[in-house]
């Protein structure tokens, strides 16, 4: 229980390489134990929390520890935290890097917050009395992951957001062909309270072809329609509750109660205040009556309920109607914070499961039925532009709140209460805005090949070694088909690797001559590396004579690179081969970027530390030359050999030396005394 392992303890040998390489990741230094702060900033910067129930007994066993935890201990930690811690140290969860993406999320909010446009919904005072102010921004993954932040714990009205989810609960208890039969999946491009009906062109047996239903479930009349069906033949209070236990269900909340998650709470004044000014959902509903759409049964019918009075009656109201109004006015008054909004979010981005107590909530044929409606409806009149521009299914209500699908990655919910024309949180649309500005998740992003957005599925490291690798090492290979490829999709090819070490400096060090004439009659052009060195002089020091004239023909002025060896003849360590060679990239970028998290993630998954890339680089030479001195030390505490040497003979101390990075060559110094 202390920190005296022998470094020469050779439990690699005798424990699962998996295990030991994940405790050697998480290790201070070499042979030594975690630190249990440490470790336990690591689960937490990887967005799992302590509240998560998943990780009750985890977290229970990593309390009861001292500040040292040695390789016995881990691996009994490792037995209760299961595949979700590990894949958490690993960086492998659905959003890899969620430290990074909370920063981001954390800028975007404060950019978004002096935004105070808009105005608070007012046709009823319980939301027109609700404070403007609020912003709350939360994001679940589809691993569990949460990020908070703002008004996130408060609880608002959910409004329209019911909509999605009683399309999903009716198309479960009747199926989607049954559904259909009362509601669209069209675009009606109009607003929420519109009172249009579309005709239905498709003939059915029970239906003439001329019948109207609503345009789509997303519009209230189409809403109104979905609730109408959901358990008809129970009380309204039972719709309610199983409405709200359904929608629990995706929250995280069981019956049994062991998450400690409730059900959305029941506001009764708000449902009360839209019954009392509904009528234009009341109009909604009685238009589905007169169309035909709602079922009933004429049983119902009073027949012999007669007034007194001769010439009086009693006025007469089909409950089957007057049912559905008062569950639909119900559902939009359930409450919920941003949080449990993001999880439930997060339930349909997840193919129905809700993430965080892994349970079936919806088929996963019902989310794929449900997320194009909300897709091409969820915004109202502003849907098509929507999908347009942000390209994820969201639906807002008027209560401030927009939730977001990222199919298999996460769910977000954005509430803050302005509202602009359309009923959409203001704050809302900005925050979706900014987020596929940074991110690649719009979800035709998949044909783009844009390297100033980050993919969220990605680490940053590996994003980076994705965009240069390939082409880098195509053009060492002389693979001059992947090259064309590459360019018919768009890609930059004059981009370089973490010392702007480009495709062509690679072929012209590799003597590949056919990339070489393949760059050029392509554009690209040469551009200096990290040591002000030109392709051309790749090409000149590995006597490629051929390569060197075809840059000549260019009209260029090419400086000499300056490397700066101050033993050429000292000590010479090793330097690993590995066979995944993008891996190799991305450890490099981790190294130069000071990305101790990503070194240690792919430390975790057993690459080498002192493995090097196609100029013999290291990530020691990345960090140092970089100036990372956190990277620096971590691979040096992990046993990262100091006389390596590039394919110019340089050492990272040479590096620190020529970039004067005072700190590194200060620490690297005192270790070599
Ligand atoms: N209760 C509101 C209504 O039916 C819901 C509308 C909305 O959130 N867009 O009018």
């Amino acid at each position: 229980m202390n920190n005296n392992i022998d470094p020469k303890l050779n439990w690699l040998k005798n424990i699962p390489k998996r295990a030991g390489d994940l405790y050697f990741s998480l290790c201070e230094s070499k042979g030594n134990a975690i630190h249990k702060n440490e470790f336990q900033a690591y689960v937490f910067d990887a967005g799992l929390t302590s509240i998560d129930f998943r990780l009750k007994n985890f977290f229970e066993m990593l309390d009861s520890m001292g500040e040292t935890i040695n390789f016995e201990e881990f691996i009994n930690l490792m037995n209760l935290g299961g595949l979700l811690i590990e894949r958490a140290l690993r960086g492998e969860l659905a959003v890899p890097d969620f430290k990074k993406f909370s920063n981001n999320l954390d800028k975007i909010y404060d950019e978004v917050i002096d935004n105070k446009s808009g105005e608070l919904a007012n046709y009823i005072p319980p939301l027109a009395e609700v404070n403007p102010e609020q912003f709350g921004i939360a994001v679940v993954t589809a691993d569990g992951q949460v990020y908070q932040r703002g008004d996130t714990n408060v609880d608002f009205s959910i409004q329209s957001m019911c909509k999605p989810f009683n399309y999903c609960i009716a198309i479960e208890e009747l199926g989607l062909e049954k559904v259909n039969e009362h509601v669209g999946a069209e675009p009606s491009g109009r607003l929420f309270n519109d009172l249009t009906l579309m005709m239905r062109n498709m003939v059915s047996e029970n239906l003439s072809s001329d019948s109207k239903i609503p345009f789509n479930p997303m519009v209230n009349p189409g809403a109104i329609m979905t609730t109408s069906l959901i358990k008809s033949k129970s009380s309204t209070t039972e719709r309610l509750n199983y409405v709200r236990e359904q929608i629990g269900k995706s929250i995280g909340w069981d019956s049994e109660g062991k998450s400690g998650i409730d059900i959305p709470r029941f506001n009764k004044n708000m449902a009360r205040q839209e019954n009392f000014k509904g009528y234009n959902n009341i109009a909604a509903g009685f238009l589905l009556m007169a169309t035909g759409n709602i079922p009933y049964s004429d049983s119902t019918l009073p027949k012999d309920k007669l007034a007194n009075d001769k010439y009086d009656y009693d006025f007469y109201f089909e409950p089957a109607v007057t049912d559905a109004l008062k569950v639909y006015f119900s559902l939009c008054s359930l409450e919920m914070t941003a949080k449990d909004v993001a999880v439930a979010a997060a339930t349909l981005a997840n193919g129905g499961v809700c993430p965080l107590t892994q349970q079936r909530v919806f088929g996963q044929k019902t989310i794929r039925d449900v997320l194009p409606v909300v897709q091409t409806s969820g915004m109202y009149n502003s849907s098509g532009q929507f999908f347009q521009e942000i390209g994820l299914p969201s639906k807002s209500g008027v209560g401030g709140g927009i939730l977001l699908v990222v199919p298999k990655v996460m769910g977000i919910c954005i509430f803050s209460p302005r509202l602009d024309l359309a009923g959409n949180s203001v704050r809302g649309i900005e925050v979706a805005r900014k987020i596929t500005s940074k991110y690649l998740v719009h979800i035709f992003d998949s044909t783009m090949t844009d390297i100033d957005r980050v993919d969220p599925r990605l680490k940053i490291a590996k994003w980076r070694a994705n965009n240069c690798g390939e082409a880098i090492w195509a053009a060492s290979y002389g693979d001059v088909r992947t090259l064309e490829k590459l360019l018919g999709q768009q890609r930059d090819l004059k981009y370089g690797n973490y010392d702007i070490r480009t495709p062509l400096h690679l072929a012209s060090a590799e003597g590949q001559l056919d990339v070489v004439k393949f760059l050029l009659e392509n554009g690209v052009k040469p551009i200096p590396d990290r040591w002000g060195g030109y392709p051309i002089s790749d090409a000149r020091n590995n006597n490629h004579l051929e390569i060197v004239d075809e840059f000549l023909k260019l009209d260029i002025d090419y400086s000499e690179p300056f490397h700066l060896i101050e033993e050429p003849n000292g000590k010479t360590d090793k330097i690993e081969k590995y066979d995944d060679e993008l891996a190799i990239i991305e450890f490099l970028f981790a190294a130069s970027e000071n990305d101790v998290d990503g070194l240690r993630q792919l430390v975790a998954k057993g690459i080498p530390i002192n493995v090097g890339d196609k100029d013999s680089r290291t990530s020691l030479h990345l960090a140092a030359a970089e100036g990372s001195l956190e990277a620096v030390k971590y691979l040096i505490n992990h046993g990262h050999p100091l006389s390596v040497r590039d394919r110019w003979g340089a050492t990272p101390l040479d590096e620190a030396i020529r970039e004067k990075r005072q700190h590194v060559i200060e620490y690297i110094k005192e270790l070599s005394k």
